[in-house]
């Protein structure tokens, strides 16, 4: 992994009232397929899940593809609470990659981050991505003018 940012890179904590969408797949443990999971992101994290897709058999595993909507952080917190119920959340798109190589710092890709997943770090001047505020919409690859963004699709 080395020459790509991760995660692991300096996270921008600015709070954004912008909603935003995140398409995800939720597999469900057989204890929490009962579980009203929509109703408590509404009630407990102002997002709204928008359920595109369903395979749930009673007292079997369940699978959702939702698109959840909300402000970028309440939505990470919701998250984090599936998880914590072990509902097990995964990313329906690929995933962004910067090639840290080829970037060259220039910021022009932060202008366009509807959720601040990439901020230039203030006192290093480099180009910084916090993985899980990306939704993966794709608007920086075009702005990138070495071609240091893409998907891993
Ligand atoms: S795909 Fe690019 S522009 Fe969109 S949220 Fe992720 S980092 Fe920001
Ligand atoms: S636009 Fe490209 S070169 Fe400029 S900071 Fe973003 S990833 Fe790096």
């Amino acid at each position: 992994m080395q020459g790509i940012k991760t995660p692991s890179t300096l996270e921008s904590r600015t709070t954004s009232a912008k909603s935003v969408k995140k398409r995800v797949t939720l597999t469900f443990p057989k204890r929490a397929i009962q579980m009203p999971v929509t109703y408590r992101l509404a009630k407990e994290f102002n997002v709204a899940a928008n359920i595109i897709r369903a395979q749930v058999a009673p007292n079997q595993i369940g699978k959702l593809v939702v698109e959840l909507a909300g402000d970028i952080d309440q939505l990470n917190a919701a998250i984090e609470w599936m998880r914590s119920q072990n509902i097990n959340v995964s990313h329906s798109l690929g995933e962004i990659v910067i090639d840290e190589d080829v970037c060259v710092d220039c910021g022009l890709c932060t202008g366009v981050c509807p959720t601040e997943a990439l901020t230039l770090n203030p006192d290093t001047y480099k180009l910084t991505f916090t993985r899980s505020r990306c939704i993966v919409c794709e608007q920086c690859i075009p702005t990138c003018p070495v071609q240091a963004i893409s998907t891993n699709l």
